[in-house]
């Protein structure tokens, strides 16, 4: 589930993104492919202002307000998924060839985790049968409490600091 994408992914996903932004006569910045790139050799899930330090981080040179509309171009154009986990602020994560999964979110500190589980495609089937429809996707996510309190304080203790950062 959460690994890097293949370079031949890489490609593909930059080829896609190309012909969405001709077609729209959006502007083929560098910084524009920089932040697909980010996202699709990164791992998991992360808020816009992770992919802007990360980025920042790494010496790439590029404004909050690229980030930001990069990621909504990338979601309108379905390279990149963006969830809400509760009240907090949006994640996005790769959305082509990255297999369906499901999350937990721990309530105190915020920490997403991936899980796959094919029984739940089998309810997904079964309610479609039931009710008459051809059901494509879903989104499903199980809030909770990390068990590990010691790594769960330790999470909630960053997550304050990068919000200093702001
Ligand atoms: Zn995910
Ligand atoms: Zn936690």
């Amino acid at each position: 589930m959460a690994h890097p994408a293949h370079e031949d992914t890489i490609e593909l996903v930059k080829e896609i993104f190309r012909s969405y932004l001709k077609e729209g006569n959006q502007r083929q910045t560098p910084e524009r492919f920089m932040v697909l790139e980010e996202i699709y050799r990164a791992d998991g899930h992360f808020d816009a202002d992770d992919i802007f330090f990360r980025m920042q981080d790494g010496g790439t040179r590029v404004s909050r307000a690229t980030v930001y509309n990069t990621l909504d171009l990338l979601v309108e154009c379905g390279l990149v998924q963006r969830q809400q986990f509760g009240k907090s602020q949006y994640y996005y994560e790769r959305a082509y060839a990255y297999q369906q999964h499901d999350h937990i979110i721990c309530n105190e500190c915020g920490h997403v985790l991936e899980f796959c589980d094919p029984r739940i495609g089998e309810i997904q089937d079964l309610i479609g049968k039931i009710h008459g429809m051809d059901i494509e996707s879903h989104s499903l996510h199980f809030y909770g409490k990390c068990r590990d309190t010691e790594a769960c304080a330790h999470r909630k203790a960053n997550s304050g600091k990068k919000d200093l950062v702001k």
